[in-house]
């Protein structure tokens, strides 16, 4: 079984039902959800926009391999109806992210775990040191609340 962390997010209709919804949908294909984090209200990241963000991060315990989880998030993420209209950030009813798989590092053309972005990101790092602050990055050798706490504020 492998240990796979991965981000929620959500700008548009009914957020807490989105991440809910969602939660419920990984739980009946990826595998069990272990822990599920609070949910983190933020501001729109790289973009501007009026709707706020709910994020969450939850575990699951998977066997499915990690480029078949990033096919059945994607697949997860156009179930809920979410649009890609251009190109770069924008309102969206999930985002389904894969942040850790066990402490594997992959990289590829598609996929590229750990996620790239987590350190620089608020939403992922707060909900991440909530539920495994002892969490190593397997790349930056580093806790998740240490890497929190290195991050400038309000990013
Ligand atoms: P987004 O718009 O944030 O949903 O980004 C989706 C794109 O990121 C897709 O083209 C994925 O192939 C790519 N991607 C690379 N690494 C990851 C990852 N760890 N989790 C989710 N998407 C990823």
């Amino acid at each position: 079984m492998a240990q796979l962390y991965i981000g929620l997010g959500t700008n548009i209709g009914d957020k807490k039902k989105n991440i809910t919804n969602a939660t419920i949908i990984i739980g009946s294909i990826l595998g069990d959800i272990r822990t599920l984090s609070s949910l983190y209200e933020t501001e729109p990241w790289g973009y501007e926009s009026e709707n706020k963000f709910l994020n969450a991060v939850i575990l699951v315990e998977t066997q499915i391999e990690p480029m078949k989880c990033l096919e059945i998030a994607q697949a997860i993420e156009r179930e809920m109806g979410r649009v890609h209209t251009k190109e770069g950030y924008e309102d969206r009813i999930i985002d389904v992210d894969l942040l850790f798989y066990d402490n594997q590092v992959i990289e590829s053309e598609r996929l590229t775990i750990p996620h790239p972005l987590i350190t620089q990101r608020d939403f992922v790092l707060r909900p991440m040191a909530e539920i495994a602050p002892k969490f190593v990055h397997p790349v930056l050798g580093e806790t998740m609340e240490a890497l929190l706490e290195k991050l400038p504020q309000n990013k």
